[in-house]
């Protein structure tokens, strides 16, 4: 640290995010992108652009992107808020709306807790259940802060019903509900629809995971005009132009070509479950994921010894420094020939342990 910085720096305990080797030749199945490309409308807008426009400040209110996203999800655009991905989102809301705390699961994002520390907002974790490590919903009734969520959990991938979700909405009538949806795409069923009938409901999406556009930075929220226009005076009093031109042309196209989406939206799925089950026959405890990456253990290595090893084959996995989670790696679901390299290095792995 200079000795210009604030105290509070010091303690400050930053994300770590999964290594983006730049180099070619690395299969990355270590930070939950998807294996394909933008949709080609996106490309196609991305050169119709005219760079003469980047002299220009874009849109602050990003109208086009918003009717957009509106439209897709049947609300009004008063009801959605657009971020420099979902990350930015969240850090708005906690300072938008945690200045009593926040509760959320033991195991998480774990982006959740960097932001309270950054914005000092109090913790609390809610335990899961030992058994399987869900989400019990009974252990965020009542709470006396706000709620944030994900769901899909991360990074265990197992998601809650709407039902569920509902029972956690009603039993905080006076708390708000934050929603993180970065993996709903993936077969769990959205709160968004019930965002017409809880004000105290906000779902938190990003075009990171399912819209294959991390490298764009779009993320959105969808909730009660009160929350928006909240969300709205915070990214006013911060950054009006928080989504660049770019950007915003990638997410409208993204958004109108539904087709692209659900074809690889659905291979990604298909993809997850064919690995899942040659997971399972090589011996591994894998989770009931409904996201795109594979949370699971194996009885003869811990998590480092599955990642150092499959980094020699240059393969990227995700472990994690919780202690919690040694025995665990979380695995992004690429394309089927990505995978079958994969299950391919740890059958020898498994073989040479032998
Ligand atoms: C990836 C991820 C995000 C962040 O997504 P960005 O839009 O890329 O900032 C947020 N929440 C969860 C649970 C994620 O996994």
């Amino acid at each position: 640290m200079s000795r210009f910085a604030n105290d509070f720096l010091s303690t400050l305990s930053p994300y770590v995010p999964g290594e983006q080797p730049q180099e070619n030749g690395w299969i990355k199945l270590n930070t939950n992108e998807s294996p394909y490309p933008p949709s080609p409308r996106v490309l196609d807008a991305l050169h119709t652009q005219q760079a003469q426009n980047l002299s220009r400040y874009p849109d602050p209110t990003a109208k086009n992107l918003v009717e957009v996203i509106a439209t897709y999800y049947h609300v009004q655009k008063e009801n959605v808020f657009v971020s420099n991905g979902s990350d930015e989102t969240l850090a708005f809301c906690y300072l938008a709306f945690c200045q009593n705390g926040v509760c959320c699961p033991a195991i998480s994002y774990g982006f959740y807790p960097v932001f309270a520390e950054l914005f000092q907002v109090p913790y609390e974790t809610v335990p899961l259940s030992p058994m399987d490590l869900s989400i019990k919903p009974e252990s965020f009734f009542h709470k006396n802060k706000s709620i944030l969520l994900a769901n899909p959990n991360a990074p265990t991938g197992t998601a809650l019903t709407l039902e569920q979700l509902e029972q956690i909405l009603k039993n905080n009538p006076n708390q708000l509900v934050m929603i993180d949806e970065a993996y709903v795409d993936f077969g769990a069923q959205s709160a968004v629809v019930l965002t017409q009938h809880y004000d105290n409901l906000l779902v938190i999406q990003t075009c990171s995971k399912s819209r294959s556009l991390a490298g764009a930075r779009l993320g959105f929220a969808i909730g009660h005009s009160a929350l928006i226009q909240d969300l709205n005076r915070i990214k006013f009093s911060f950054n009006p132009y928080n989504l660049n031109r770019m950007t915003i042309q990638a997410g409208i196209a993204a958004f109108l070509d539904v087709d692209y989406f659900q074809a690889t939206t659905q291979s990604v799925v298909n993809t997850r479950e064919k690995t899942k089950r040659r997971l399972q026959h090589l011996g591994f405890h894998v989770f009931d994921s409904l996201a795109n990456f594979l949370f699971v253990s194996h009885e003869s290595f811990s998590g480092q010894t599955l990642y150092e090893a499959l980094k020699q084959e240059k393969i990227l996995v995700r472990t994690f420094q919780n202690a919690e989670l040694t025995p665990y790696v979380r695995i992004s679901i690429g394309t089927d020939s990505e995978m079958a390299v994969l299950i391919h290095a740890i059958e020898e792995i498994i073989s040479t342990a032998k």
